[in-house]
Formats: structure tokens, C-alpha cells, sequence
């Protein structure tokens, strides 16, 4: 039974809302604490889904908290006619923990891709006037804004949206051959675009010599190589970058999500040289890398760069990957579970939105992505007790032994 205050909220999000999104699960929540969500009704859910992994440090972060308190009371917004040291600084804390280069902020992911997009464009064409071309790889997922649409390769994105911006290549992901033909044979490419781990389409991992070949081909050919980090990057994978599990060094990272803990922010990050590429006038925002935002990330990549919370990612991945491997040795119903990090995918053999509405009344938060994976992707503070108790109400899901 669905309390009258849930009711009415579901009511007024027909009435007042677009219905873009579908019909949403049926909570609404108030309130966050440690790594626990409260809903309407004062209710206790355990996170393990973080909003998307955006929510990256809990909801208990004092430090996090105190510093965007103290940014609201200093001053919220200025705008990019003028010097911003917040920026300089979480610029600064992005080249030490990534690669040194420069930083430009926007407002989401899809606004990073957008920017990285356009500069391999300059890059490219201003060598030579049919260089524009941009390779992709198959069920990647960039954004929804019309470049970032067009870079996306997967057909149910696009479609009912016209003409889709010219210029993408679309390859199988981890196929090395159809890669290596295509850069032998068109001599327009001037970016590759990739996640490291297709995170829309259900926890597939790059790997790992095809990320590396692809890295030699791009440097050989001057070809520029993309990493898309928006769901990968700030810890989410164990290490500050996924890029850095591939031991090579891209030409441009594209960030947002977990980026400033919450507050919309976007990046990107590139060569200092390639940066260049962007002359004054090419590109800009209102909002993006306003001083509040700013406040953000450097709070949350003071957080990132300690080894301890590093190492608490590693020990929930572990405690997770042991519950799971033992679920998967008394049922059928997993086929694989696989991720780096809190980046983790559990492969079903059936469908997973059942799983996840009754994971939902049990109190615990997952998502399902590409129809049978469930998505579990936790805030990166999460203690290994928590995370244990949400994948014990899970498994009692899992082996229907739930009452
Ligand atoms: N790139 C990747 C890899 C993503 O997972 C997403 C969002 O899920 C985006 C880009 C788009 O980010 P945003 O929703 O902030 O525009």
C-alpha cells in the first residue's frame, strides 16, 4: 500500500512533469546519512547506487558539507568574464591526479563530450580541410545532446531525431583488427572517442591490449585519443582514473558525475598543447567552473587522492565480488559479475527490473542496465558492514528466499 503522500507525489509528477523518464520507481527521497537514503516516509534505504555514481562520498562528508557551505556564504557565481581561483585550484588537484595539462569546466558529461568533440574537430581540421572524423565503438553512451547523441553508438539513442551530426565512425567495441583496418584505410580520423568500461550498456570492459593499441595507432598516426571517465573516473574504479589501469595516457579525459560529489559540474581535461586548440572565442559557458562547483570538486579530490579511502574501494569491491562469487555458486541466475572498483556489473540469465523494485520494497537501491545486469555502484565511502548487508538482501532476492 502506497502512503497518501506517495500517492499524491505520483500524481503531480504526471501532472507537472515531462515523462521522459517513464514511470519512476516510487520513492522520493528526503534525506541522506552516511550511505543510507530516507524516503517520504522517513524510511531507511541502503545506497548502492549513489545517484548514478555521482554521490561519491556519501552524504555525511563533513568536509564536503562545510565547504560548500562556506562557498554559498562567500559567493555562488561570478562568471567566466573573470579570474576564478577556485577553478585554478580544482584545475590544479585534475592535472596532479590525472596527467598534467589544462582544464575547462562545464556543467555535465554530455557538455564535456560536446567540448572534447569540437576540439578534436579544431585539431583535425586545422590540418587538413577533411579531418574531422570521430571513431566510437558500439553500445558506447557519450550524452544526449546532439554531438555527444551523434558519438553515441547505439541506434535506439538516436532514433526519431533526424538528421544525426555527420562525421562518427562506429567500430565494434574490443574488435583490435576492425580498428587497425579502419586507421589503415581512412586517413580522415582525428579522434577516438571510448569509455573503458560501457557503462549504460551494462558493465562491459575495455580490454586491455586494445586500449593500448588503440593508444600506440592514435599517438603513431596523430590521432587524438578521448577518454569518456564521465562514470569511470574519480575513484569509481579503485584508482583516481580508469585510464590508469590501461598504463597509457590519453590526449583528453571527459569528466562530470562524481566530479564535484552532487553539485552539476563537467570537465574536460587535456594536453597542454591540444588545449591550445580552443582559441579565445571557440567555446564557453555561463555557469561552467562557477566558484560553488569549484568548491566541490576540490573538496572531493582532497577526499580522492587518500590512500585510506582508496583502499576502503578496494575492500568493498573484495567483500562484494566474495558474496556475489557464493550467490552465483547456489543459483543459476548469475551468469557473470564483473567491474573494477564500484563499478560492478552482476550478468543475469533473466531480466532485472523485477530484481531491482523488490531489492526497492526490501529497502535497498541497485539498477538494472541493458535489460540483465544489475548495476551496483555504491557511494565510495560505503563501509564493507554496509555494502555486506544490502548484497545479503539482495541475495535473499536472488535465491527467492526473501520472507
Ligand atoms: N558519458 C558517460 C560514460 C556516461 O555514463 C554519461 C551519463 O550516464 C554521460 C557521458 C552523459 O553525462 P550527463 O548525463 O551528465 O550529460
Amino acid at each position: 500500500m502506497k502512503s497518501k503522500i506517495l500517492q499524491k507525489i505520483i500524481d503531480e509528477d504526471k501532472e507537472f512533469l515531462f515523462q521522459n523518464y517513464g514511470d519512476r520507481l516510487p520513492v522520493s527521497f528526503i534525506k541522506g546519512e552516511d550511505s543510507y537514503l530516507y524516503d517520504q516516509d522517513n524510511k531507511k534505504y541502503i545506497d548502492l547506487f549513489s545517484g548514478i555514481a555521482v554521490s561519491n562520498l556519501g552524504y555525511s562528508n563533513n568536509s564536503f558539507k562545510n565547504a560548500l557551505k562556506k562557498q554559498i556564504d562567500n559567493l555562488i557565481h561570478t562568471s567566466n568574464w573573470y579570474l576564478n581561483e577556485e577553478q585554478i585550484e580544482a584545475a590544479k588537484l585534475l592535472s596532479e591526479l590525472s596527467f598534467k595539462g589544462k582544464t575547462l569546466f562545464v556543467n555535465s558529461g554530455t557538455e564535456a563530450n560536446e567540448a572534447a568533440i569540437k576540439l578534436a574537430r579544431r585539431y583535425g581540421l586545422s590540418k587538413d580541410e577533411k579531418r574531422y572524423e570521430i571513431i566510437s565503438f558500439n553500445n558506447s553512451f557519450h550524452g544526449r545532446t546532439t554531438g555527444s547523441m551523434a558519438a553515441t553508438a547505439q541506434k535506439k539513442i538516436h532514433e526519431g531525431f533526424g538528421p544525426i551530426a555527420k562525421g562518427f565512425k562506429y567500430l565494434p567495441f574490443n574488435d583490435l583488427e576492425s580498428f587497425e583496418n579502419e586507421i589503415a584505410n581512412n586517413k580522415n580520423v582525428t579522434a577516438v572517442i571510448t569509455e573503458l568500461i560501457q557503462g549504460e550498456s551494462g558493465i562491459n570492459i575495455a580490454d586491455t591490449k586494445f586500449i593500448q593499441k588503440i593508444s600506440e595507432l592514435c599517438k603513431k598516426n596523430d590521432i587524438l585519443f578521448i577518454i569518456d571517465e564521465v562514470q569511470t573516473g574519480i575513484g569509481r574504479t579503485g584508482k583516481p582514473f580508469a585510464f590508469e589501469h590501461y598504463r597509457i595516457e590519453p590526449d583528453i579525459i571527459t569528466l562530470a558525475k562524481g566530479l564535484a560529489g552532487g553539485i552539476p559540474v563537467g570537465a574536460i581535461h587535456a594536453k597542454s598543447e591540444i588545449s591550445n586548440y580552443f582559441t579565445p572565442g571557440t567555446h564557453g559557458t555561463t555557469f561552467g567552473g562557477n566558484h560553488l562547483a569549484m568548491a566541490g570538486i576540490v573538496a572531493v579530490l582532497t577526499e580522492i587522492k587518500k590512500d585510506s579511502f582508496l583502499k576502503n574501494i578496494e575492500d568493498v569491491h573484495n567483500q562484494i565480488f566474495k558474496q556475489f562469487t557464493e550467490i552465483k555458486n547456489k543459483s543459476n541466475l548469475i551468469k557473470e559479475i564483473r567491474g573494477l572498483g564500484l563499478h560492478i556489473g552482476i550478468e543475469l540469465t533473466i531480466p532485472c527490473a523485477e530484481i531491482v523494485k523488490k531489492a526497492l520494497e526490501k529497502r535497498v537501491i541497485i539498477n538494472c542496465a541493458a535489460g540483465n545486469v544489475i548495476r551496483i555502484m555504491p557511494p565510495l565511502s560505503i563501509s564493507p558492514e554496509i555494502a555486506k548487508e544490502g548484497i545479503k538482501i539482495i541475495e535473499k532476492i536472488l535465491l527467492n528466499e526473501e520472507n
